[in-house]
């Protein structure tokens, strides 16, 4: 039998990696960066390297699990987390290259976001989503 045939034998109805193990990774990684640059702070070097291998050994356990079904929930949770980033990204990118023509409230009752067009001066503004009434200088 062969190396690679073992090593598939071995990992027969295991986890495997998979995105969040992925992540965990880079993770692991930025995490040793960080300790590598704050080294003269040692407590905060300590914290790094100490979630650097908080993140190793679980990507390992996570790849080497035989609960998969707990893995997937894992790794569908992380999906759900890393499109909400996502979404998050592009709402302050737009922000940021409207922020000429626009301005941006929260809803004091729901905070959502609005968008009005600046330079009107006061304005009352109503909440697309519940209906709130609030004044706002734009
Ligand atoms: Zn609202």
């Amino acid at each position: 039998m062969s190396f690679r045939d073992k090593i598939a034998r071995f990992m027969y109805g295991r986890n495997g990696m998979d995105a969040f193990c992925r992540f965990l990774l880079y993770f692991a990684v930025g995490m040793l960066v960080l300790s590598t640059l704050f080294s003269r702070v040692p407590f905060l070097s300590a914290l790094f390297l100490t979630l650097e291998w908080a993140a190793l050994i679980f990507c390992i356990f996570r790849t080497l699990s035989r609960n998969t079904v707990k893995r997937q929930q894992e790794n569908a949770k992380y999906y759900q987390f890393q499109q909400k980033f996502l979404l998050w990204c592009r709402s302050v990118k737009d922000r940021w290259q409207q922020r000429k023509d626009y301005k941006f409230f929260r809803c004091p009752s729901c905070h959502a976001l609005l968008r009005v067009p600046k330079g009107k001066g006061k304005l009352v503004l109503t909440c697309r989503k519940c209906g709130n009434r609030f004044e706002r200088r734009s």
